[in-house]
């Protein structure tokens, strides 16, 4: 099949499929971690690479192959590298990409333990990385230094919601000779399609929507072959690679992706509205509200404004944390959780979970006050997630 011609719902379930010999028509599930040779012969050819073939799990796996497939095709990549989760796709990104020395400019707005691995573990082989503003391309142009190779976003990011101008972020990244990869965590390829805007590498953490059942954790690594070729050596070499079980439910996954995007999407927009008309709601953000200072921007790079929700509750005398939490404590059915991306809404305090070990100094600045909270819109009726909410209100 010419799958370029398909249509992005019809990728998602018919791309990537390839049957054994008993005809299955569900991908079957490889779960072996080696593969067995019909002579010596082949055993060399397969070990040089002169023949194209399996020989181990931690190399290549035919239900991972499968899903890798699928998710290029989605994405418009050339080629998918899936990993064990969301943070392992971000290492093996930095440490295929990058050397002693390198520099990498990054959005202030990211994953927690993006900026943990950034800070942390990275630093100490001689990569030091300068945060610039999500929003200020203008920033991230003045941030360059001779020895930068990466720049690194998340769009729209957590919890504000904040939108990176990918297309101009990519302009000022490919005229200093850097790579932008994007984590294209929260739009997936249904919604955003980084490479078509420029960007030179997506990231996933296919935990959250790609999954969107709260199973199992997986990532992946997008992009050409030519800059995926330290990606995969490090993913090959060190290890962590995605299993076969979790390829299998990721590709389960993405059959029903769409569905669950629009569906997301159009509840969060629905309980968005609803939120901004709630007295006791002093701010809404979520990118498809025309109040959101960037939705001309989300309009044009995202198909919708995705499933996440973050409001602050009107200040009460106890003080912003108080009265958010009062909200939280008095619902019922949402779930008090960190993770997002699943058919169940989860509900979170940002300022004492996801962002509480940065400092009240550095959470003012970022706009992440003690009244926020961020919800991620799952697949129940909007009603019944109103109601939840309006008892704490
Ligand atoms: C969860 C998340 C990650 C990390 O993914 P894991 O699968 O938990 O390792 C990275 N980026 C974003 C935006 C996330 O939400």
């Amino acid at each position: 099949m010419n799958e370029q011609d398909y249509q992005p719902e019809t990728l998602a379930v018919r791309a990537g499929t390839v049957r054994s010999q008993f005809g299955e028509h569900s991908e079957a599930m490889f779960l072996t971690s080696s593969f067995v040779f019909e002579s010596a012969a082949q055993a060399a050819a397969r070990f040089i690479g002169e023949q194209p073939g399996n020989i181990y799990s931690r190399f290549t796996n035919p239900s991972v192959t499968m899903f890798e497939e699928r998710l290029a095709a989605l994405e418009g990549a050339e080629q998918c590298i899936a990993t064990a989760s969301g943070m392992a796709a971000i290492l093996a990104c930095v440490m295929g990409v990058l050397k002693a020395g390198d520099h990498i400019v990054a959005s202030v707005s990211l994953f927690g333990s993006t900026v943990n691995l950034f800070n942390n573990v990275i630093r100490k082989f001689g990569v030091e990385t300068t945060y610039v503003s999500a929003t200020d391309v203008a920033e991230w142009q003045a941030a360059v230094r001779p020895d930068t190779r990466l720049f690194f976003l998340e769009t729209p990011s957590n919890p504000l919601t904040e939108i990176s101008d990918i297309a101009a972020i990519a302009v000022v990244a490919k005229s200093c000779g850097a790579l932008l990869a994007v984590d294209n965590c929260f739009c997936t390829p249904i919604l955003q399609r980084p490479l078509d805007m420029g960007a030179d590498i997506v990231i996933h953490s296919a935990t959250k929507y790609i999954d969107g059942q709260g199973r199992v954790l997986g990532g992946a690594v997008l992009g050409n072959r030519k800059n995926l070729e330290g990606v995969y050596a490090f993913l090959r070499t060190t290890g962590p690679t995605m299993s076969a079980f979790n390829a299998w439910i990721f590709l389960k996954g993405l059959e029903t992706l769409k569905l669950r995007m629009d569906a997301h999407s159009a509840n969060a927009l629905e309980l968005a509205t609803w939120l901004e008309a709630q007295p006791n709601v002093a701010r809404v953000f979520y990118p498809g509200l025309p109040s959101h200072p960037q939705h001309e921007l989300a309009m044009r790079q995202q198909k919708t404004g995705g499933g996440i929700v973050s409001f602050e509750v009107a200040s009460s005398p106890g003080g912003g944390k108080e009265a958010a939490w009062r909200v939280i404590d008095a619902t019922r059915m949402l779930s008090i959780t960190a993770n997002l991306g699943d058919t169940r809404t989860t509900i979170c305090h940002s300022a004492s979970t996801t962002h509480a070990r940065i400092s009240p100094e550095a959470r003012a600045a970022a706009g992440i006050t003690d009244g926020l909270i961020r919800i991620a819109v799952g697949l129940e009726a909007v009603v019944d997630i109103q109601n939840d909410l309006a008892r704490g209100l």
